[in-house]
């Protein structure tokens, strides 16, 4: 389970992008007209840069959020005003599962044959819609009338609310218990804002806030994810290089520096294979983002790791890193084959300093250390040695 406060973090980015455009509308009388004329313009060419930004960085979830956002939208704006309330009725109830489906689905390249799926599904949803708005059918006119609650939402159906009570359910699970909290947390409330920003139809610019608020909090997230690719490491899902090299330009007067490797890992990796050498990667890394005293880890490159620890003496930072590798030594790892599993062991040597009016710069700090990271591995490995 996710713990309650990375669900609040997550959460919290898209919650408020949604509340200042819902006071907006809210407050519309009391805000220059002028804002609300170009509602429409801004929410197409915010539209179309998240798509172009999307399709750039293969964030092909995007693409299929916001496409069928903009007919929707397109919809109410263009289509003779019956039409256009039949449009309303169809998509609150369509639109809920399509972003459940584009949530869960992975992401795959869109000239993929899941791509080409994904295409041709979104198609078939729109040719239905289509062909429910000018060949109205009576069957599909009584199942959107049909009673649940005994209370109305007017002016939305009964089947809308209880689809969307239902996505609600099955992305709120997911939040709590699916890794992928980032994507979660944002889809929960871009439904909650599309359900409730139909539900607001009569209070003025409230569904072009909405709509708006929508394509804003999509176009957080992407650059949340650029920002993620660039500073954020693929496996272990740890800062990277370039984030360790940011973080050592602003540092204070006093800090210290561990550099860490994994012991005999390219014997392990030609043992256990490259696979499993990845899945202990992770482990150890899990175990070093977990660093006490106030350190924060990265991983350098390969196998080995740094952690810096801002404004702090190394001896206070000894034992934080020592019981890591306590902590990483004594760590069992099961390595399950096909016939059997076997229970195996990886240990760490680090080096660890201080910097003084000596060094140059950070980089001569971390030179020192990986001299002592040297000594650790002399001294015949699993320890940690202060220069
Ligand atoms: P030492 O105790 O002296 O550090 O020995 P070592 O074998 O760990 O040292 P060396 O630096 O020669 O080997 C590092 C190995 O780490 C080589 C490579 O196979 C492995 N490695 C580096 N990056 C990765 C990775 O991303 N995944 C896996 N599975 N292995 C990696
Ligand atoms: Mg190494
Ligand atoms: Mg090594």
């Amino acid at each position: 389970m996710n713990s309650l406060k990375l669900i609040a973090i997550n959460i919290a980015i898209p919650l408020f992008i949604y509340i200042v455009f819902a006071l907006i509308a809210f407050y519309s009388a009391k805000l220059p007209s002028f804002l609300f004329s170009i509602a429409s313009y801004l929410f197409y060419a915010l539209s179309i840069i998240i798509l172009w930004v999307s399709w750039h960085f293969n964030r092909n979830k995007f693409i299929f959020i916001i496409a069928p956002l903009i007919l929707i939208y397109a919809g109410f704006e263009y289509l003779s005003a019956q039409k256009a309330t039949q449009l309303f009725h169809y998509s609150s109830i369509i639109y809920p599962i399509h972003l459940l489906i584009f949530l869960v689905l992975k992401e795959r390249g869109l000239f993929s044959i899941w791509g080409i799926l994904k295409i041709l599904f979104v198609i078939l949803e729109v040719a239905a819609v289509l062909l429910l708005l000018y060949y109205p059918n009576e069957l599909a006119q009584n199942m959107l009338n049909f009673k649940i609650f005994t209370i109305s939402f007017y002016p939305l159906k009964d089947v809308a609310v209880a689809v969307s009570l239902f996505v609600f359910f099955v992305m709120s699970a997911l939040v709590l218990f699916n890794r992928y909290l980032i994507y979660n947390g944002t889809f929960l409330i871009i439904l909650l804002a599309y359900s409730v920003g139909l539900y607001s139809l009569k209070t003025p610019y409230f569904v072009d806030m909405t709509f708006l608020a929508i394509d804003m909090i999509i176009f957080i997230l992407l650059i949340r994810e650029t920002y993620r690719l660039a500073f954020y490491d693929e496996l272990t899902s740890m800062p990277g290089r370039r984030a360790l090299v940011e973080d050592m330009a602003k540092l204070g007067r006093k800090y210290s520096l561990a550099m860490i490797d994994i012991d005999h890992f390219k014997k392990f990796n030609d043992t256990y294979g490259h696979d499993t050498g990845d899945e202990v990667l992770k482990m150890v890394a899990s175990k070093l983002s977990a660093v006490g005293g106030g350190g924060k880890a990265y991983r350098y490159g390969g196998e080995e790791f740094t952690i810096l620890f801002s404004s702090k003496e190394m001896d206070e930072c000894f034992g934080h890193v020592d019981i890591l590798r306590q902590n990483i030594a004594t760590s069992a790892f099961v390595v399950r084959n096909k016939k059997k599993s076997k229970t195996i062991y990886v240990n760490i040597s680090a080096g660890l300093v201080q910097n003084s009016s000596k060094d140059k710069n950070p980089f001569a700090v971390m030179k020192r250390a990986d001299n002592s990271l040297y000594k650790a591995k002399e001294a015949g490995r699993n320890k940690v040695v202060k220069a």
